[in-house]
């Protein structure tokens, strides 16, 4: 079961909750999707 959560703050992909798993992570209450919270992860290295 997949659940619409919201689109990506960077890229605009959908984000979907499965299972009560998040497919992203929610930042200060913006939603990333993994690719680009790896990215930010990246960048503040
Ligand atoms: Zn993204």
């Amino acid at each position: 079961m997949e659940e619409v959560v919201g689109s990506c703050q960077v890229c605009g992909k959908t984000v979907y909750c499965m299972d009560g798993f998040l497919d992203g992570v929610n930042e200060h209450g913006k939603l990333k999707c993994f690719n680009c919270a790896e990215d930010s992860d990246k960048k503040e290295d």
